[in-house]
C-alpha cells in the first residue's frame, strides 16, 4: 500500500507549463503489469501479448486471453491499455500453425498483421476474447502494419467485433510516409521506433554489429517521427510512442516536442521521462525537437537537443 501511495504521489506525466504527456508503461507479461502500477503508469500503452501464444501446441482459450487483458484494465482503471494483437512470424514460431515456410530473413517476412492474412481465424479469436472484456480504455492495435489497405482491414475487423478503439503501430517506413491514409481508417497510431529504426535503416535488430544504426537520434529517425505525428495533429487522431526511444529522458522530452500524445516505456523508465519532462516547457520540447532536426547525425542531434533542455543537468 506504502508503494502504491508513493506512486500515486509522482503524479501523471506533464511538461512545466502543464501541457500532458501521459506515461504509459510497456508490459509483456502479468508480472510486468503489477511493476507498472507499482511505477505510476498512467496506463499501457503496449501489451505484447505474444507471452499467452508462443511455446505452446494448442492456442490459448478465450477465458484465458480474457483474464489476461481484464487483468490490465483492472490495473488501470479509467486508465488507457493498449493491447497489441500477437505479432509471431518464423523467428517466433506458432506450434498450432502449420510451420512456416523457412524465410531467410524473418524480420522482412509473413509477420505480425501479415500472418493473419492467412490465419484469420487466430485473430478472430484473440480480437474475440477482446470484445469479451472491451470497456472503457481498452484500445486495440496491430504490429507491422505497412499499408493504408492493411489498417482499413484491421479496422474494419476490430469494428464487426464491436471493438471501442482500433489503432496500429506506425513501424515500417511505408506506414509512416503515407501516415495520413493510415489515420484516415484507423483511431489512433503508436510508433514503434524498435522496428522502424530496424526497417528504416535496413538494419536487423538482432545483428549487434550494426547496431549503431538503430540509434534513435538519427535524424532520418526523428524524420518519420515527426512525418506521423504532423499526420496524426492534421486528422485529430493520438499518436503514441512505444519504442525503446521513449526510454530516454532527452528524447522523450524531443518526442513530446514532436508532437507524440502519450509516451510508452519500459516501467523501470518512467521516473526519469517524468522528471525530465517536468521541467521543460512544451515550447523547449518543440526547440530541441526543431534543433536535433537540423542535424546530420544522431550524436549531433542528441548534443543539441540537450543543449535546448538544460533542466537534464
Ligand atoms: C517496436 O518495434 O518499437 C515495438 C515497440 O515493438 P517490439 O519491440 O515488440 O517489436
Ligand atoms: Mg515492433
Amino acid at each position: 500500500a506504502r508503494q502504491v501511495a508513493l506512486s500515486a504521489a509522482r503524479g501523471p506525466g506533464r511538461t512545466a507549463d502543464g501541457h500532458p504527456v501521459p506515461l504509459l508503461a510497456n508490459v509483456g507479461g502479468l508480472a510486468d503489469i503489477d511493476a507498472a502500477v507499482l511505477a505510476g503508469a498512467e496506463g499501457i500503452g503496449l501489451y505484447r501479448t505474444e507471452f499467452l501464444f508462443l511455446d505452446r501446441a494448442e492456442p490459448p482459450s478465450a477465458a484465458e486471453q480474457a483474464e489476461a487483458y481484464r487483468a490490465a484494465l483492472e490495473a488501470f482503471p479509467g486508465g488507457m491499455v493498449v493491447v497489441r494483437t500477437l505479432d509471431a512470424g518464423a523467428d517466433k514460431p506458432l506450434a498450432f500453425l502449420p510451420a512456416p515456410a523457412r524465410e531467410p530473413n524473418p524480420a522482412l517476412g509473413e509477420r505480425g498483421v501479415r500472418l493473419f492474412r492467412r490465419f484469420p481465424e487466430v485473430m478472430d479469436a484473440q480480437l474475440d476474447a477482446l470484445a469479451r472484456v472491451a470497456g472503457e480504455g481498452l484500445e486495440v492495435m496491430a504490429p507491422m502494419v505497412a499499408t493504408a489497405e492493411e489498417a482499413g482491414w484491421f479496422a474494419r475487423v476490430c469494428r464487426a467485433k464491436g471493438l471501442p478503439a482500433a489503432g496500429v503501430m506506425i513501424e515500417v517506413p511505408s506506414a509512416a510516409l503515407r501516415a495520413g491514409d493510415l489515420l484516415a481508417r484507423v483511431d489512433f497510431v503508436s510508433i514503434g521506433t524498435n522496428d522502424l529504426a530496424q526497417y528504416a535503416f535496413a538494419a536487423d535488430r538482432q545483428v549487434a554489429a550494426v547496431s549503431a544504426l538503430q540509434d534513435p537520434w538519427q535524424p532520418a529517425l526523428l524524420d518519420l517521427v515527426a512525418m506521423t505525428a504532423t499526420a496524426a495533429e492534421a486528422a485529430g487522431k493520438p499518436c503514441g510512442i512505444c519504442g525503446e526511444a521513449a526510454a530516454d529522458p532527452v528524447l522523450a522530452c524531443v518526442l513530446a516536442g514532436l508532437g507524440a500524445s502519450t509516451l510508452s516505456m519500459a516501467a523501470t523508465s518512467l521516473d526519469a521521462v517524468r522528471a525530465g519532462l517536468a521541467v521543460h516547457t512544451l515550447a523547449q520540447c518543440r526547440q530541441a525537437a526543431e534543433v536535433a532536426r537540423e542535424q546530420t547525425t544522431a550524436a549531433e542531434a542528441r548534443t543539441a537537443a540537450r543543449a535546448h533542455l538544460p533542466g537534464l543537468g
